[in-house]
């Protein structure tokens, strides 16, 4: 194994975030992309842990796997223990290569695509939900890049204590380009862009560079990240780049081989390519790991009405997420409730699940207030939840009572719903 990589990489904070939470990594053989998520800043903490405990992976020679679970298990304990990363997460995609073979281990929407004999494949499955319904045959998948829900994650490190990490092992060709990349990127420009940037560009740096330069030309509604990596040729070998640490991975090394084509597979599945047609695809082999396996008045309503656009703005912070790793407070049968998820639906899937129906009802609280519930509050944590609906049960205390409506004569009051889960 040699090891001789030419690559190339960039990250663009873009046009309209405050903080770029991507991170990345060039430590070969050992290349990663990681686009944190959370609010008060945190998505570049998470982010950054990822790629730390993976770079720490090339000294211990560990597997790419267990190394990705450390983070993950990383990035959930630092979130458990500062209530100011509360909530945070990050996806990771990252390559483990030698000159012949890459293994590729990924988490959320970040992406890896192969550029061979010019045809461009993409090696990754975005974790989401709007991806999901693609594979159902829900949503189109031309539709998906652009989908107001695409960055919906059902994945991702730091969310929860274990994690599912999909890892696959490619056979390479010489002259391979492989992409690693942020949602900024493809999220702005499509796949025929970055095939045509990547392949003008036979400098890997000015190809990453390029593909910055394109998303934010776009838009640049999202930070954006790219690392671009140039396996051997035949006739460049010679001139190569680099090694550092290669001795922490054996020749040939093999982690996670699965079965050929296993469930959450994006690639395709043949054999080496043929010159006299058109470049197939690499050979993969996948699997998913978990390591579960392994390894009073109106003053005091001005106050609290203050207190709550606090919260809301807080909520708002919030613009892309984990699934499970995000909370709302909502309306469940006209009483305030705490949910688990994200308002709204995606063709017909709710998104939110609910958690604790509450005791308060929402027509005791301003009109104001209950559009808001009606739209979902966003929350950072189910404890912010928590805060939100106290903050909601003190303003309904200071409003008027409403007047009950009656039940039609001959019908019973209707009873108190029981909560679904203890209180939060
Ligand atoms: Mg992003």
């Amino acid at each position: 194994m040699t090891g001789r990589f030419r690559w190339g990489a960039c990250s663009e904070i873009g046009l309209v975030r405050q903080v770029n939470e991507d991170s990345k990594l060039t430590e070969p053989p050992l290349f990663a992309v990681a686009d944190g998520m959370g609010g008060h800043a945190s998505g570049d903490v998470a982010s950054a842990i990822a790629v730390e405990v993976l770079k720490a992976a090339l000294a211990k020679s560990d597997s790419i796997s267990d190394a990705v679970h450390n983070a993950n298990r990383a990035i959930f304990q630092k979130a458990a223990m500062d209530p100011d990363l509360t909530g945070m997460g990050t996806t990771l995609t990252a390559m483990w290569a030698d000159d012949t073979s890459a293994q590729i281990a990924h988490v959320g929407d970040s992406r890896a695509y192969l550029l061979r004999d010019g045809q461009l494949s993409r090696l990754t499955q975005d974790h989401t939900v709007v991806n999901r319904l693609v594979q159902q045959g829900r949503i189109m998948p031309e539709d998906a890049d652009r989908h107001p829900q695409r960055s919906y994650l059902e994945r991702a490190l730091g969310v929860d204590p274990e994690v599912e990490v999909d890892v696959h092992v490619l056979d390479m060709s010489p002259g391979d380009r492989v992409l690693l990349c942020s949602d900024g990127l493809f999220g702005m420009i499509d796949d025929d862009l970055i095939q045509n940037v990547l392949e003008q560009e036979s400098s890997p740096q000015r190809a990453a560079e390029r593909l910055c330069e394109e998303a934010v030309h776009a838009g640049g509604n999202d930070n954006v990240t790219t690392v671009v990596v140039d396996f051997p040729n035949e006739s460049t070998a010679s001139e190569a780049m680099t090694t550092r640490n290669s001795a922490a991975v054996a020749p040939g090394r093999r982690v996670d081989t699965g079965p050929l084509g296993s469930p959450g597979s994006t690639a395709p599945q043949a054999s080496a390519p043929s010159p006299a047609k058109p470049p197939p695809p690499p050979a993969m082999r996948s699997s998913s790991s978990s390591s579960s396996h392994r390894s009073g008045g109106p003053g005091r309503v001005v106050v609290w009405v203050g207190l709550l656009v606090v919260v809301l703005s807080a909520g708002a912070y919030l613009a892309r997420m984990s699934i499970k790793g995000s909370w709302y407070v909502g309306v469940d049968g006209g009483r305030v409730a705490v949910f688990n998820g994200v308002p709204g639906s995606v063709a017909g899937i709710e998104l939110g699940e609910l958690r604790n129906r509450t005791e308060l009802r929402t027509d005791t609280l301003p009109e104001l207030y209950q559009g808001r519930l009606e739209e979902g509050i966003r929350a950072n944590s189910r404890k912010d939840a928590g805060a939100i609906v106290s903050d909601l049960e003190k303003l309904s205390s200071a409003q008027p009572a409403p007047t009950p409506t009656p039940p039609p004569p001959g019908e019973p009051p209707a009873p108190a719903l029981p909560p679904v889960d203890p209180p939060v």
